[in-house]
């Protein structure tokens, strides 16, 4: 989608911090980090948010998921958190979806 900041960023157009790329998923660092580590896992084809998730897109979500496990894994990060705000209500200000990736601290719970 033309507008959309993380489309932008997936497509290179808008310049962002990249741990991983393949053809279906950019990891890159969230520029405003919440904990040490914070990075972002977004599919590069639009996908408003996990509420538009379906049969036929689905398949990104678990790559998406392979992906999360092995950048953890290979940086030694053995506890964190993924978090996917879906809709204005839970916190979603990018209506693209993406998981955020959060650690090295101590992380509360409930969330906020
Ligand atoms: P949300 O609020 O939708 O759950 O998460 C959006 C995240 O994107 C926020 O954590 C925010 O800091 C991050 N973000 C917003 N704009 C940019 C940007 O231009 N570059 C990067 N790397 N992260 C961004
Ligand atoms: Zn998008």
């Amino acid at each position: 989608m033309e507008d959309c900041l993380f489309c932008r960023i997936a497509s290179g157009e808008i310049p962002s911090s990249k741990l991983y790329e393949d053809d279906d998923l950019v990891a890159f660092y969230d520029i405003d980090p919440q904990a040490p580590v914070h990075f972002l896992v977004i599919p590069k084809q639009h996908i408003e948010s996990c509420g538009e998730v379906d049969g036929s897109n689905s398949a990104v979500i678990a790559k998406a998921f392979e992906l999360i496990s092995r950048l953890t894994k290979e940086r030694g990060i053995d506890s964190f958190r993924v978090v996917s705000n879906c809709g204005p209500d839970a916190g979603q200000s990018v209506p693209h979806l993406h998981f955020h990736v959060l650690a090295g601290r101590s992380l509360a719970w409930p969330p906020g």
